[in-house]
Parts: C-alpha cells; structure tokens; sequence
C-alpha cells in the first residue's frame, strides 16, 4: 500500500508557498538559500551537504515568522488581499528547504540528515502550531469569513477562505490561552515521537540481512529473484545473494522460496519491524502518541481522535468507514477462508505434515495460482520491464490528458538512479518536471510515495515539481530491471498521485494538487491502477524484455482473468489494519494517564474481535504502520484507500459504460473535477460534477469479485 506525503503534522498546512522575498540570501555560500531559478526551481543536489538544512531552516523559520508578524499586526482592517494572499505568498524559502529536506530524509538519507530530523520536526510543529493558534491572525480570518458575502469573492477565493478558517479552528486557535499551551507540548511531541517511530522502523530494516549460502538456500528462486537478491547482496557490500527488508525483496522470496525455514525467518524479521525490544522498540512511542492524540481531540471538543480526524475528511464520522469495512470485511474473509482450505489441502497433497502459517500463505497461494488459473507470476515477469510500464504510465497519460514527456537529463537529481522528464500539455507547453526515482537502496525508507518539490500555484507562477518514489529492485549489471505485476500497479498507483500534482490548475497553493481530504486523495492514484489492467493497454507495452515480443495473448487473458485471485486475502490484511487503525484511535482519553496502552495487547484484541484467520497478519502491524505513526497523515486515515475505491471502482465504471477506456469526454470531465481541481470543492461536490451522483460500495464489490449478492448471503 504506498502513500503519499503529508507534513510531518496533521494540522500544519500540506504546503505554504509564495513569491521569494529572498534577495539577502543570494549572495550566501548556502545552497539551499539559493533562489533555484537557473536550474527552474530544482535544488542543486550537488552541492548540498547534510549540514546547509540546520542554517536553511533557521533561516527561512524566522523569514516565514517576519512575514506572518507583519499580517497579524497590519493596522489595516483584513482583507482578502492584506491576509489571506499575504499568507499564500508567505514562506516560500521555508517551503522549498523543508520539501528538499523531506525528499532526501525519505529517499536518500545519512546519519546527518536523521540527526538534524530528529532536531527540526519539533521545531517545524512548533512554528506551524504557533500561526495556526495566533489570536490576532485568527481573528482577520473569522472577520474575513463573516463578511465572505459582502467581499465580491469568487468561488475559489470563497474557498481558500473557508480552508485557513477550518485549519485554524482545527488547530486551536479558538481556544483559551491554558488549552492552546497544552496543545502545543502536545504537538511538538507527538512530532518527536513521529520522527522517532520512523527512524526505528529505518534501523531495524537496516539491520536486518540475511545472507543465502549455496544453491540450497535459493531452492525455487527464479533467475529474477536471484539476480534481485544479488544485487541487494552488492548494495549492501557483500558477494553472493542477501534478503533484506524491503517489500519487493520479501514477498518474491516468500512467493518462490522452497525452504519453509528460510521463509519464517525472512517473515518474522518483515512483521517484527519496530517490536524487537531494545532501543528501536516502537511500543512506547505508540502508547504515548494514542494517547496525546486523545488528549488533543479532547481539547478541541471531540469524543476522541477518530471523530475529530474524520470531522475534516469526506467520510465525516468513524460510523460511516465502519459501515463501509463491515460490509467488504464479510465476504473477503469468507473468501480468504476458502483459499486458505485449499491451500491446506494442497500441504496435505505434498504430503506436508504442518498447518499453514503466515509464511506459507504466499509460496501456496502460487502454487494454488498456477493450477487453478494455469497462471505463473515467474512467466509474466519478464513482459513488466520497468521502462516499458513507465512507457505504459506515459502512454496512458497521453491519451487520457494529452501529455507528453521528454527525458530531461541535465535537470539536476540526488542520486544517478533518477530520471526527470519534462511534461507539456497537448499544446506543447511546459507544465512542470516529473522525477522517477525507482529503485530501493539502504539509504531510501520502504515503501512507494508521491512527493513534490514545488506545488502548481498561479499565484506565484509555480509549475508543478513532482517526484515517485519507490522501492523495486534494481537488476544487477545494467540488465532491465523487471518488475511484478504488483510492483506495475504500483508504478501505476504513483504515477496517478503524480498526474494530480502535474495537472493541478489553481491559483492558490493552498488547495494545490494533492491538497485534498486524506480519503480522496487515493481516487486519482487508485483509479490510474485500472488502466494497467486493460488488455488494450498490455498487448502494446507488456514486451519480452530480450525479444520484444508482446505477451502471448492467452497469457495476457489468464493475468486479466487471474485479476482477483487472492483477492480476500488482500483484502483482509488490508482492513485489519485498517479497522486496528480506527479502533486505536477511537480510545477516549484516558483517565489515569499513567495507564499505559500495551500496543500489542490491543492489536491482538482488535483482531480478535474482527475474526482475523490466524494464517493472515495486517498488511501493517502497529509497530511499523508508519502511515499512521510516521507523522500524522493517515491517523484514524488508513480507511483512506478503500474509500478512495468505492469512489474509483465506479469511476472507471464510467469509462466502461462509454466502450471507450480513453473516452475522450469522460476523460476532460475527469480532469476538469478531480486531476486538476485541487481542493477547489468538497469532496463529495467534486465527485457529484464529475458522475452526476455519488457512489454506492457494489462497484467495488464487484471489482473485487465479491459481488453484492454474497454480501446479502451472509
Ligand atoms: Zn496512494
């Protein structure tokens, strides 16, 4: 499941951006002082050192807070212009070093760069925490919203207006001065203890590697895997062939490994991420975060974390995300039970003496694959070579968008592994820089996301600067990497974060891009997955990577048939964590604050009480669910993505419905309300533009394959 990066804090703005005041810090010896604009706002990579971020960031912290004194203390009364443009156009220094500093803390980072972390996410929260709860500025904002009617603002301008006022009540600028000083340890903490979270789960992938011997430790590997896992071994300076952490390396080796003990021993070190014991150990920063994100949501008058978190998003209230895991959770699980029979079935065959464990379920669920939909993950691999799916993503935007990319190779980048390219619309102009960094390496965390250097904003003239991150594994000795049909969706899935960011068209950076709610933002992402799936799409990029020939056409029709095969497995590792996302955040505040949550205690109750089959583990466990803990953005947020589907599910519908998957009206309506939107409306008003209604959960149902009778079955 990859993301999309959120501030370190769920109440600092995504972004705060604006025209460069900066004329002093030209002449400085500091890069990241610098204005960019030779190299079109792209940092100089090459001269930055770890070190430049300490004095950058003190410098544009107090540049950023000047100009925020200077709209709170304007003796003139608010305006639109006076405050709220001021603000949009303030923080433009602090903007471009923080968006440098997270890209290379996340993709390309050292032990400098997570020291000086671990020092400036406090301080960040404690800037941000300091705006959002500024009496005076607040009152500008509520005066400006009381008068909205009379300010002859345009829908846009309504809006943004409507987002500062939100922000601001949300962080507490309403409240008394003894609250607001709460609220603020309370911040400054819990983004120490993010940072914290992170870095542990970081440590404990690092340490972890496990060094394959002779042939025998390989027993069922496929040249791909083995060519992977030797290039893991070199990166990590050893010979021969080495397991490591990250996704890519994990769930090939638990698919194809024959050695049951090998599996178990690569499975555990995956899921036991962050619950070692010892100085990495996450458990206490849990129980200490739940906790203070109770008190917080106390605070500000919310029943607990979950009400106020859902409050701001499309779903509204934690009672309408259950409703909507409920009713997936029952057939999903029935399904995952049946395949789980099988497989035990298949044990017995081979005459295997054991019970499914964890680390069975993905080397049977091949071999259950292969027989019942005559399907080999080993025989597709070699038609997904990364630069042909990248060509499938380009593709797809073209003939949806118009867009078209160019390799932008003297852009400057932060790792040769990087790729730029230029993007124009279908009238040839220029509308930003994407940035391809692809392949997984120690210094990068796990995971897949969508992050940005530079937002589009018209207020300033900035085009867009979008990067994807993820985490493939690099083929050895310049070979075409190839990728999994999974890892595809991935490329794809970022990809689509990425075209929300290129294709956004506003004026204010404030509703930019990906600027929206947490559980819409997954709709661009998740609906470009579809697109991968289409035969249409496959026959003409699914290439063998040495002959080029296309995929087999009754290959391709076993992969698209093959779609939702272990789909309720997916499906429920997916919503437990989901559901234990939810139920930790629905604690209320506890009394007795010296009673300490037991992380691991509550997760096993939580899935306990949901039925989890014993042979399935959450797609992530507490200790490293980093969407949740990793800074703010998916707290009580993880639902997220299965919101997103339902919304998804029925939007490629559209396109069905049409017999065009490229039909070109469908396409410029979804672009004018949901690519390139931004956060201009409500969620739900932006989905109503686009389809006429909202959305029911059976087009996900039955994209899944648990079609909407089984659910009434149960
Ligand atoms: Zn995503």
């Amino acid at each position: 499941m990859s993301e999309i990066n959120h501030s370190p804090d769920a109440t600092a703005p995504a972004k705060a951006a604006g025209a460069s005041r900066n004329t002093a810090a030209a002449t400085s010896p500091n890069p990241l002082l610098e204005d960019w604009t030779a190299s079109g706002g792209v940092p100089p990579f090459d001269r930055i050192d770890a070190e430049h971020f300490t004095e950058a960031y003190a410098h544009a912290l107090a540049e950023h807070a000047a100009e925020i004194a200077a709209i709170a203390r304007d003796p003139a009364p608010a305006t639109f212009a006076n405050t709220i443009v001021a603000m949009e156009l303030s923080g433009h220094a602090l903007e471009r070093v923080g968006n440098a500093f997270h890209l290379l803390a996340g993709a390309h980072s050292n032990d400098t760069l997570l020291e000086i972390e671990r020092d400036i996410a406090p301080q960040v929260a404690r800037h941000w925490n300091k705006i959002q709860t500024d009496a005076a500025l607040f009152r500008r904002i509520d005066s400006l919203l009381r008068e909205a009617a009379s300010l002859g603002l345009d829908a846009e301008q309504r809006r943004v207006l409507e987002r500062y006022h939100t922000d601001f009540r949300r962080a507490g600028a309403g409240l008394d001065a003894a609250a607001k000083r709460r609220l603020t340890e309370i911040i400054e903490r819990l983004a120490a203890l993010g940072t914290a979270f992170s870095q542990n789960v970081l440590a404990d992938e690092q340490s972890f590697l496990l060094p394959l011997g002779g042939e025998a430790d390989l027993a069922g590997l496929p040249d791909f895997t083995r060519e992977a896992l030797r290039s893991e071994a070199r990166e990590r300076g050893i010979d021969g062939y080495a397991v490591t952490l990250s996704r890519s390396t994990v769930e090939p080796f638990l698919q194809f490994s024959d050695r049951r003990d090998l599996r178990e021993k690569v499975f555990r070190g995956f899921v036991m991420r962050g619950d070692n014991g010892g100085p990495t150990d996450n458990k206490s920063i849990i129980a200490e975060m739940v906790r203070l994100r109770a008190e917080r949501a106390q605070l500000l008058r919310y029943a607990d974390f979950a009400h106020y978190r859902l409050d701001d998003a499309m779903a509204k209230t934690p009672g309408e995300v259950r409703a909507l895991l409920d009713a997936v959770w029952t057939p999903a699980r029935k399904s995952a039970l049946a395949d789980r029979d099988a497989m035990q079935a298949l044990v017995q065959e081979e005459g295997g003496n054991f019970k499914l464990e964890p680390w069975d379920w993905r080397y049977y669920v091949e071999k259950l694959r292969q027989r019942v939909c005559n399907f080999d993950e080993a025989a597709i691999k070699p038609y997904l070579s990364l630069d042909r799916m990248i060509e499938a993503a380009f593709y797809t935007a073209q003939r949806l968008f118009g867009l078209q990319f160019a390799p932008a190779p003297n852009v400057p980048v932060w790792h040769p592994d990087v790729r730029a390219w230029r993007v124009s619309d279908a009238e040839g102009r220029e509308i930003g820089l994407f940035f391809g960094d692809y392949f997984a390496r120690s210094s990068k965390r796990s995971g897949a996301w969508m992050t940005a250097l530079r937002d589009q904003q018209e207020l300033a003239g900035h085009t867009p600067l979008i990067i994807n991150v993820c985490n493939f594994a690099k083929a050895p000795g310049g070979e075409p990497t190839l990728l999994s049909f999974e890892d595809a969706r991935t490329l794809f899935h970022e990809f689509g974060h990425a075209l929300h960011g290129l294709l956004s068209s506003v004026i204010y950076p404030t509703i930019s891009g990906t600027n929206v709610a947490t559980d819409f933002v997954e709709l661009p992402s998740q609906l470009y997955e579809h697109w991968l799936q289409q035969p249409e799409v496959l026959r003409r990029f699914a290439r063998h990577y040495q002959t080029g020939a296309p995929m087999p056409e009754e290959l391709l029709q076993r992969l698209v048939a093959a779609r939702n095969f272990n789909k309720g497995f997916a499906t429920v590792e997916y919503i437990a964590s989901a559901t234990a996302d939810l139920d930790l955040h629905s604690l209320p505040r506890a009394k007795d604050d010296d009673r300490a949550l037991d992380p691991s205690a509550f997760e096993a109750q939580s899935l306990e009480c949901m039925g989890m089959p014993d042979e399935i583990v959450m797609r992530h466990r507490l200790p490293h669910f980093a969407h949740i803990f990793a800074g703010g953005g998916y707290a009580a947020g993880y639902y997220s993505y299965m919101w997103s589907e339902v919304l998804d599910a029925d939007t490629f519908s559209a396109f069905e419905e049409t017999g065009d998957i490229f039909d070109p009206a469908t396409a410029k309506r979804l672009r004018q309300s949901i690519y390139s939107a931004g956060g201009l409306q409500e969620p739900a008003d932006a989905y109503k533009a686009f389809r006429g209604r909202l959305p029911t959960a059976d087009a996900l149902l039955r994209k899944r394959g648990f079609a909407a009778r089984d659910t009434a079955a149960d």
